[in-house]
């Protein structure tokens, strides 16, 4: 039943009949399960969730087309989504990946630069989206610093709060957001699209050795806060930061600010998986008010 209404979804989009012939599970989603699926010409790439899952995956097609229209970095080109008997579906293109070619970290660094110089007027997007399975806000904003307060660390410790992590992880984070302008000082983000989500799973090359970032969950705000993610699990190497700073050199703050900047993910992470995220954010907090002493 549901791998039929996949192939309908699928013929719909592509105006012709699409018939699966072999389905194949994928490893290395944390949010999803992932197939492939062929019908002996073409192969596409598959997520399933539950129906709930839809939104999600409707924002993550959005987030892709946004990427895309950038014309900086390839992705995945969304083809459709769909629920249907409790399930839901995002169908991709299937990408081969390949082997890190020894310019392909440097291509990357140069790629995400030239993204982030897309930008717009205001901080945040015209949707929300997800980071992970929870929900990312994005109304959208003219100040930066308030936009990150409210919408990114504010909404992570209220749910943090109610998933019973109060007392000292709450007063900490309470005085770091009163005071949150401190590390904006001497600078002025402009608003840059973001992939949003980009740690090195997110993230790999192509047969030719071409840079592919994947499941996103797409913003307009501090291009700080995507390099940032690079460094919080690893997986980037050199080349990929020299490569960036050559094209578009970050501000010197950026060695503090970026801690702030992972502290959203970390408590995205102890709201999704609890275990010792939570305790890691209390000290990211730590090292951030000891920066913000005179
Ligand atoms: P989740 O939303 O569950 O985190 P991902 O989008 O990260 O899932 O995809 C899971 C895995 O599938 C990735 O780690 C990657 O290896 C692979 N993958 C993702 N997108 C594609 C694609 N378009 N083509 C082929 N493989 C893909």
């Amino acid at each position: 039943m549901l791998w039929q209404a996949v192939e309908h979804s699928i013929s719909q989009a592509l105006d012709c009949s699409f018939n699966i012939t072999h389905t194949n599970s994928l490893s290395g989603g944390s949010i999803n399960s992932a197939y492939r699926i062929d019908d002996g010409d073409s192969s596409y790439f598959v997520k399933l969730n539950g129906e709930q899952g839809l939104s999600m995956f409707e924002a993550e097609a959005e987030g892709l087309r946004e990427l895309a229209a950038a014309k900086a970095i390839r992705v995945p080109e969304p083809v459709c989504y769909g629920a249907e008997s409790g399930r839901a579906w995002l169908v991709t293109e299937y990408i081969s990946f390949g082997r890190q070619g020894s310019h392909s970290a440097q291509l990357l660094g140069e790629q995400l630069a030239a993204l982030h110089r897309n930008t717009s007027e205001q901080f945040g997007w015209y949707r929300d989206n997800t980071i992970g399975s929870t929900v990312q806000q994005n109304s959208q904003s003219d100040h930066w610093v308030t936009f990150y307060r409210q919408q990114r660390l504010q909404f992570q410790l209220d749910l943090a709060s109610r998933h019973g992590l109060s007392g000292s992880l709450q007063d900490k984070g309470d005085r770091l957001l009163a005071d949150l302008d401190v590390f904006f000082s001497d600078y002025a983000p402009q608003a840059s699209l973001l992939h949003g989500d980009l740690w090195g799973g997110n993230c790999s090359f192509d047969t030719d050795g071409n840079p592919v970032i994947f499941d996103p969950a797409v913003y307009y705000g501090d291009r700080e806060a995507d390099l940032a993610m690079t460094e919080l699990f690893g997986g980037f190497n050199a080349g990929f930061y020299a490569a960036y700073n050559e094209v578009w050199p970050l501000h010197v703050g950026y060695q503090v600010r970026k801690e702030l900047y992972n502290l959203y993910h970390t408590l995205n992470h102890a709201n999704l998986f609890g275990g010792g995220y939570a305790a890691q954010a209390e000290s990211m907090m730590d090292r951030l008010l000891s920066e913000m002493k005179p």
